[in-house]
C-alpha cells in the first residue's frame, strides 16, 4: 500500500454491509458511498463512548531489525541472550473538545514623530492593555491503563496517518494481548478540566487573570499496539518498550528493578459503545436519501424532513425565508432555540446592545473559525424576530448542507454565553450556563455574494466572511 501523504491524523476502517468490501472513513465523515458496490450508507456513532484498535504495522522480524540499529546507535552490545518479543495493545482516551483562551497582555506601541523645526525624533511609547479571546479546536490523548512508567502517558499528535479499528476480537492481531482500560471517561473529564485550568494559570497574566477553559469534550478509546522486549545485557535483564507503528523504542529499562505488569485476563468492567454501518434511506419511505454529508434532508420521493439527531423538542420540518423574489442566493441552515421568556429575559442583559430577541441561534454548517461563528451567532441571533419564516417542500440546489448537528450546536450555546460573558467581564462568567430551549427549528436564510462576503438577502445586515465556509 502507497500511503497517502496528504492524509494525516485518524482514520476509521468499517465493513460495507451491503458487500462486506473495506471501508475508511475520515473524521466528521458520517455519509459515505461504498467504493466497492455503490451503497450509500450511514455511519452511527454510541450514545457511550466507542473503543477503537490500532493494528501494529511490523512484525517480529522488523522489530528486531529496528531493535538492532537501536542497540547499535546506543552503543549497546549486540550480544544477547533469552531475547523474547511480546506484543501488546495500551489504551489512551482520545479527547476532541473545544478550548476557550482568554489571554491578558499589555501591548507597548512607540511612535516616532519627527519635529519640523528639530532635526532629531521624539519617541512615545503608549502601553496598551489588550484581552485576546479565541475559541480554537483541541486535540489529545491519555492513558487510559493502569499506571506504567514504561509506557508513554499520550500518543501525542502524530503526522502520520492511523487507521483504527473497532475494537473486535476478529481485529486483534494474534499474539497481542490488550490491557484494559482502567480510568472512565467521567475520571478523565473531571482530569482534563483540572490540567486544562492549570495550563492556562501558569501562562502569568499582564493584568487580572487568564482563563483556559474546555468544553464539550467527547471521547473514544484507542488500543495502541507496542512491542516488549526481554532481554539480557551483559547479564543483566533489560526490557525495552517499542511502538508497534513506527518501530521506535520508547523505553529502555533495568528490568530487575520492577515487573512488568501482564494484562488481567478478566475483561475490563467498562462498557463500550459501537459504530453502527446501516443503509442511509428515508426511515418513511426506504427509498435512498442523497449522498450529501449533512445532518438534515428532505426526502426527495415523500418529502418527510429527516434530522438524523433525535431531539424531542425539535420541530418536525424545515422552515426558510420567503425566496420568491430571492433567485440568486445560496441557503445556509441554523439551528434556532425559541427561549422562555426568564430565560429571553437574561440573555438579554448578556448580549445587551441591540439583542432584543427570543432566540438564541447558531449556524447549522462548520466554520472552523470559532470567533467568526461566536459573530455570526450573536447577529442571526439579534434578527431572527424579523426573519419571516415558510415551510421548506424541497430541498433544492441552492440549500447548503447541515454540516453542524444539532447536539454540537446545543453544546456551542453554553460556550457562546460564556464567550460572551468573559469578553465583557461579567462577574459571573465563572458560571457555565445551558441555555435550553422546548422549541427548535432549523431554518434556512438566504444569502448573497458581494466581494469577499456573503449579505443575508432578507434585511442587508448580516454578513460573513466568504472564505469562512469555501
Ligand atoms: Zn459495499
Ligand atoms: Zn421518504
Amino acid at each position: 500500500m502507497i500511503p497517502d501523504k496528504a492524509k494525516s491524523g485518524f482514520c476509521i476502517g468499517v465493513s460495507c454491509p451491503g458487500c462486506g468490501g473495506a471501508l475508511e472513513l475520515q473524521a466528521d465523515f458520517f455519509v459515505v458511498v461504498c467504493k466497492h458496490c455503490g451503497s450509500v450508507l450511514r455511519i452511527e456513532l454510541p450514545e457511550i463512548p466507542p473503543a477503537y484498535l490500532v493494528q501494529s504495522k511490523i512484525n517480529k522480524t522488523e522489530v528486531r531489525f529496528q531493535f538492532d540499529r537501536y542497540l547499535r546507535a546506543n552503543k549497546h552490545p549486540l550480544t544477547r541472550a533469552n531475547m523474547e518479543i511480546t506484543g501488546f495493545y495500551y489504551p489512551y482516551w482520545k479527547i476532541d473538545a473545544i478550548v476557550l483562551k482568554l489571554r491578558n497582555k499589555i501591548e507597548e506601541r512607540i511612535t516616532a514623530y519627527q519635529d519640523p523645526s528639530e532635526s532629531y525624533q521624539t519617541e512615545t511609547s503608549i502601553k496598551q492593555k489588550k484581552t485576546d479571546i479565541a475559541l480554537t479546536p483541541f486535540q489529545t490523548t491519555i492513558a487510559a491503563g493502569g499506571e506504567f512508567d514504561e509506557i508513554p502517558f499520550s500518543i501525542g499528535m502524530r503526522a502520520d496517518y492511523i487507521k483504527l479499528l473497532p475494537f473486535a476480537q476478529d481485529n486483534i492481531q494474534d499474539g497481542f494481548d490488550s490491557y484494559p482500560a482502567i480510568k472512565s471517561w467521567g475520571d478523565i473529564q473531571t482530569a482534563l478540566t483540572k490540567n486544562v485550568n492549570i495550563v492556562g494559570k501558569i501562562i502569568s497574566a499582564d493584568f487580572g487573570i487568564n482563563k483556559t477553559e474546555l468544553f464539550h469534550p467527547v471521547g473514544s478509546i484507542v488500543y495502541f499496539p507496542y512491542y516488549k522486549i526481554e532481554t539480557t545485557i551483559k547479564v543483566k535483564p533489560q526490557r525495552f518498550i517499542i511502538d508497534a507503528l513506527t518501530g521506535r523504542v520508547v523505553h529502555d529499562a533495568d528490568a530487575s528493578q520492577s515487573a512488568f505488569a501482564t494484562p488481567s485476563t478478566a475483561n475490563s468492567a467498562m462498557q463500550f459503545g459501537q459504530l453502527q454501518v446501516g443503509l442511509h434511506r428515508c426511515p418513511q419511505c426506504g427509498d435512498d436519501l442523497p449522498p450529501q454529508q449533512s445532518f438534515a434532508y428532505v426526502c426527495r420521493n415523500c418529502n418527510q424532513f429527516i434530522a438524523l439527531e433525535k431531539n424531542p423538542h425539535l420541530r418536525n420540518e424545515v422552515l426558510s425565508a420567503d425566496l420568491s423574489n430571492s433567485p440568486d442566493t445560496f441557503l445556509f441552515p441554523f439551528w434556532s432555540l425559541r427561549l422562555s421568556p426568564e430565560t429571553a429575559r437574561r440573555l438579554r442583559v448578556i448580549f445587551g446592545g441591540i439583542y432584543n430577541s427570543e432566540y438564541l441561534v447558531i449556524p447549522g454548517f462548520k466554520i472552523p473559525n470559532f470567533e467568526a461563528m461566536f459573530r455570526l451567532s450573536k447577529r442571526i441571533s439579534t434578527a431572527a424576530p424579523k426573519l419571516e419564516l415558510v415551510p421548506v417542500e424541497n430541498f433544492d440546489s441552492r440549500f447548503a448542507p447541515v454540516t453542524l448537528g444539532l447536539y454540537e450546536a446545543l453544546a456551542l450555546t453554553e460556550v457562546i454565553i460564556y464567550r460572551e460573558k468573559v469578553g465583557k467581564q461579567i462577574d459571573s462568567a465563572e458560571k457555565r450556563e445551558i441555555f435550553e430551549s422546548l422549541d427548535i427549528t432549523l431554518f434556512y436564510a438566504p444569502f448573497h455574494p458581494e466581494n469577499y462576503f456573503y449579505v443575508d438577502s432578507v434585511l442587508g445586515a448580516i454578513t460573513f466572511e466568504k472564505n469562512l465556509v469555501d
